[in-house]
């Protein structure tokens, strides 16, 4: 059985149908007979008969003349559990075992929902004093007939007839799934819970120790609230099912009686804190994300006054209350964020509903509206961990886009918008490492400055957009001559840079009097304009001293000073390289 808020609910809702089924067909009311032989694998709750207890606690012998007297008080339920919701008083189960063979049989009886506080079992054989066992998390486990987290007595049946009485009482659901079966199917089931549970909480422990670690170190709020929601998971299921008290609280029964509620509000919250750092609520609905601050700030306090007034079971009734309320709240808002055009809130949104599916698959097959599988029965848990990693994907996924995003912000910081050529931020890491390389191998390399001739007279007769489209122009034409080793930049306002690796001064001549030419023929046509413009350029090379990129840089901006003055449209170099007739000729 299971302790799960979403799917004690769905129990008792099954559990009416089942109620209302019963209550047709079946003749008179009586105690309904096992057979001791019979090996139940799962719950026996619809094979039985069970009697609400109503005002005082009654003892063994009124029970049964209770019955005697006025069978209508038994009661069946088509479901293989009994879920009667919070806070609904006693109960006892009742039946008849028969043993028809010659030898007792030794049966392990129990009721497998761990957060019952008090769970006695009677067997009378016939004409015989009762024997009874105690069990249930309001007594410490030594004190418990069988020191075990779940409710159980091992009986022999002796020949004939024994009846068996169990009375159940909580103050948290009345969940009371009655099963009685040998000792090995009882041992193969506790096994297999023991492998299943340390697999459940191996993976829900790691992902929050995981992300507590995450938070240490990136101290993003998102990871240290994933961290408690799977942490409280751990948490508040282990305080449910009684392996919390098992392992970890066996003598503090005050504890276990307010842990349920407590860590089902913890629980709960951190989700929903979660959900507010991961869908970043606080700068997208300002409004909502105060609004849900509120109530959790309102519900701890609440919680706090029932615990001042020791009312156990209106704190519980709140935790139940809270429970669907938050759960519904953190779909609502992955789906709204999903639909606002945040992918990553899809994981968020069927996480969640991963979980809530997996409550609905155990809730039917322990009400026995679906037959019994062994998935079915722990659909829940499962549910939650394809939750848990679903969530984990959210994160990861949320690193992703981020780590795109600085990617982009940091390719654009190296680019001209403009242009789209590099801007100096582009250019100087790569032509400096580039400079260096060359430098070091005795090669060639020279560097360009070149400027656009009277540009502001442009801007002046025909604005600054016919100015930026000349711009453009002239950026596109230059990269569009240059070659794929050489590295262009826009310098400044209409200045720009080329490095040309393995060119001397005289082949860069070459080059940027080809580049000068091509500007001159450029036309750019504007609103009916036909703007013409002209460049000048300073070229200064590598010689054979140590020098510097920005030592050759300064350089070449002096030739282009130089060409400036000498009348613009024009190309001077650094050191005058003895140049073929021929070359300057065509230049
Ligand atoms: P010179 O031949 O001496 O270089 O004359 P110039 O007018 O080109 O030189 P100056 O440095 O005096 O003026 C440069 C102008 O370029 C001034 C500035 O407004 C303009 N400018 C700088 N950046 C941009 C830009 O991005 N777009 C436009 N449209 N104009 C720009
Ligand atoms: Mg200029
Ligand atoms: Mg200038």
């Amino acid at each position: 059985m299971h302790r799960h808020w979403l799917l004690s609910l769905l129990l008792i809702i099954a559990n009416f149908a089942g109620q209302a089924l019963a209550q047709t067909g079946d003749g008179g009311p009586s105690v309904p007979v096992l057979d001791v032989r019979t090996v139940h694998e799962s719950a026996i709750t619809d094979q039985v008969a069970f009697v609400v207890e109503k005002g005082t606690t009654l003892s063994v012998d009124e029970l049964q003349s209770l019955i005697r007297e006025n069978p209508a008080v038994l009661q069946y339920t088509k479901t293989s559990v009994l879920a009667r919701g919070i806070d609904s008083g006693a109960i006892w189960l009742v039946a008849m075992v028969l043993n028809p063979t010659n030898e007792s049989v030794l049966r392990r009886v129990s009721v497998r929902t761990g957060w019952l506080e008090r769970v006695d079992f009677f067997f009378v054989p016939s004409g015989r004093r009762p024997q009874q066992f105690v069990s249930g998390d309001a007594l410490p486990l030594n004190q418990r007939s069988i020191p075990k987290r779940i409710a159980s007595a091992d009986f022999s049946f002796e020949p004939g007839e024994t009846q068996l009485l169990v009375r159940v009482e909580t103050a948290d659901p009345m969940v009371a799934p009655l099963y009685m079966s040998t000792m090995a199917i009882s041992q193969d089931h506790e096994q297999f819970e023991t492998v299943f549970y340390s697999f459940v909480y191996g993976v829900m422990f790691a992902l929050s120790a995981l992300t507590l670690m995450l938070f240490l170190v990136i101290r993003k709020p998102r990871y240290l609230s994933y961290s408690l929601y799977t942490g409280s998971f751990v948490a508040m299921t282990a305080s449910y099912n009684g392996i919390g008290m098992a392992l970890l609280w066996p003598d503090a029964t005050a504890w276990q009686q307010w842990a349920p509620p407590l860590l089902m509000l913890c629980f709960t919250s951190s989700g929903l804190v979660f959900a507010m750092n991961f869908l970043n609520t606080r700068h997208h609905r300002p409004l909502l994300h105060r609004g849900i601050q509120a109530i959790i700030l309102g519900y701890f306090a609440l919680l706090s006054v029932f615990f001042v007034l020791g009312n156990q079971g209106h704190a519980l009734k709140l935790a139940f209350v809270v429970v669907p309320i938050f759960s519904g709240l953190m779909l609502y808002m992955g789906i709204s964020s999903w639909m606002g055009g945040n992918q990553s809130a899809r994981y968020f949104m069927f996480g969640t509903l991963l979980s809530a599916i997996g409550a609905s698959i155990t809730a039917l097959t322990v009400a026995g509206l679906v037959p019994y599988t062994k998935l079915g029965f722990y659909a829940v848990d499962i549910g939650m961990v394809g939750d848990a990693l679903l969530l984990m994907l959210a994160l990861a996924d949320l690193v992703r886009k981020n780590e795109e995003a600085r990617l982009i912000a940091e390719r654009t910081a190296r680019i001209d918008l403009l242009t789209g050529l590099n801007n100096r931020r582009g250019f100087l890491p790569v032509a400096e490492s580039l400079w260096n390389l060359v430098s070091r191998q005795h090669r060639p390399i020279c560097v360009v400055m070149a400027d656009i001739d009277h540009f502001k007279d442009i801007n002046d007769q025909y604005g600054h957009a016919t100015g930026d489209k000349v711009l453009k122009a002239i950026a596109s034409e230059l990269d569009r001559s240059s070659r794929e080793s050489d590295i262009l930049a826009r310098w400044g306002g209409e200045e720009f840079m080329l490095l040309l690796p393995e060119t001397d001064e005289a082949e860069a001549f070459q080059v940027v009097e080809r580049f000068r030419r091509n500007v001159e023929q450029l036309v750019v046509k504007d609103r009916g304009n036909e703007i013409r413009c002209t460049i000048s350029a300073g070229i200064a090379g590598r010689d054979a001293t140590h020098i510097t990129l920005n030592q050759v840089i300064i350089r070449a901006d002096e030739r282009l000073y130089q060409a400036k003055v000498q009348g613009r449209n024009q190309t001077c170099f650094n050191t005058p390289p003895d140049l073929p007739d021929e070359a300057l000729a065509q230049a």
